[in-house]
Formats: C-alpha cells, structure tokens, sequence
C-alpha cells in the first residue's frame, strides 16, 4: 500500500475497500494489514509502546508501518482503533520524528478524518442501506462495531436516507457490486 495514496477519507474508504476486495460484513481489518506489504500489527501488551489512556498509535520505522493497539479494550473497540490507523496510513497523514521513531502528528483536523475513514470502512453506508440496517444494535452486530460507534451510525443513515442521493459516485456504485452476493445472501436470510 502506497503511503498517502488517498485524499478524502471517504473515498479512501470505497477504495480501500476495492483494493482489499472486501466483500462482505463485518470488515476484518487483519486482512487488509495481511495483504499489504508495510503494515505489521502488535498488541499493545507484547511491546508496551502506549501510554495510559492510549488505545493506539502508528510508528514508522524501516519503511514499515506498525500499528499498535491497547488489547486490553474489548475487541470491537480494538477494531475500531486498527482502522483509524490505517485511515492516518491510508490517507498520507503528517508524521513527525520522536527521539525513538516517526509517528503521525496528532492534529484534531487528522484525527477526525481518520475517524471518517474507520466509520466508512466498517460500516459502509450503502450497504447499510441495502440491507436497511438502520437501528444502531443491526449496525453494530452486521459490522461487528461498539454499540456507541454504532449509534452514531445510526444518525448518519437517518441523515443519508433522508437525502436519499445514492450511488452518484462510481467508487460507491463498484463497492456495491463487489458486496453484491453478500447482499443477496442477507437479504435471503430475512
Ligand atoms: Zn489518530
């Protein structure tokens, strides 16, 4: 994965999804970081890079991104953190030099795309919408997410049902198609 690859987060999360072929729900972000070639992971507990209250943090060391996460939180607040990560990676946020390592500054503007980033990317809109999963307890179980991350999950589709103004950009139309089984498959299940 090229660093800074993508721009609004958004979109880098459409694309992210298409480049990782991801395919159905909940979102495994394991498999994205198995996939690409500078991203390692490691549980907090095994390197002890965090402070207290940290849930994650990105070091940049020999070209290779590694992504360290607090696993003392539960797992889906873990995924969650893994994903913001990736959205600082993917999106080419400004890394600074400590006296040990690079990581990326924590500015607030940053800090909110790669929230963006994260919701986009384990609950993505348009097949929330597919599947009319609109109360935050379906999106947080479909996507395997915290019921808080959820519920605001749950306002957004309020919003985006009522603008009802889907698909108008292509990247979202190709995520559709690329979830188009699991989809079918789900909506068989009701
Ligand atoms: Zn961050």
């Amino acid at each position: 994965m090229d660093y800074g690859k993508y721009k609004n987060a958004r979109n880098a999360s459409w694309q992210c999804i298409l480049d990782y072929k991801i395919n159905k729900l909940p979102v495994m972000v394991t498999d994205i970081i198995a996939k690409s070639n500078n991203i390692r992971i490691y549980k907090n507990s095994d390197v002890n890079k965090l402070q207290v209250g940290e849930s994650g943090k990105t070091i940049f060391q020999n070209k290779t991104f590694y992504i360290i996460y607090n696993d003392t939180e539960n797992s889906r607040r873990c995924r969650f953190t893994i994903a913001h990560e990736l959205g600082h990676i993917f999106l080419g946020h400004l890394l600074i030099n400590t006296p040990e390592y690079k990581t990326f500054a924590i500015r607030e503007d940053n800090e909110s795309e790669a929230n963006v980033f994260a919701r986009d990317l384990l609950a993505p809109a348009c097949v929330l919408h597919e599947l009319k999963a609109f109360t935050a307890r379906d999106i947080a179980n479909l996507c395997n997410i915290s019921l808080e991350a959820a519920r605001y999950r749950e306002q957004r589709m309020r919003d985006l049902e009522t603008r009802n103004a889907w698909y108008l950009n292509p990247l979202e139309t190709e995520v559709r198609k690329q979830f188009d089984n699991y989809i079918n498959s789900k909506s068989a299940d009701k």
